[in-house]
């Protein structure tokens, strides 16, 4: 079995793992309330998709809340 000559050294290996990143999520905006929504879902604080409400009373335990 092939063994490394060298050790990796600090520099080389952060080097290396410059291109390993955590990705931030895609976000859309809410077009009804503006909040930030992951996309193809519906919104969680208006309870909006596709311009209706398929969570219902969404929007009245927001006020309740506040
Ligand atoms: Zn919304």
């Amino acid at each position: 079995m092939a063994v490394p000559f060298r050790r990796t050294s600090k520099t080389k290996k952060r080097m290396r793992r410059t291109h390993l990143k955590k990705s931030v999520n895609a976000m859309t905006s809410c077009p009804k309330c503006g909040e930030t929504i992951m996309p193809h879902r519906a919104c969680t604080k208006c309870g909006y998709y596709k311009g209706k409400e398929v969570i219902k009373g969404q929007e009245e335990k927001e006020e309740e809340t506040k």
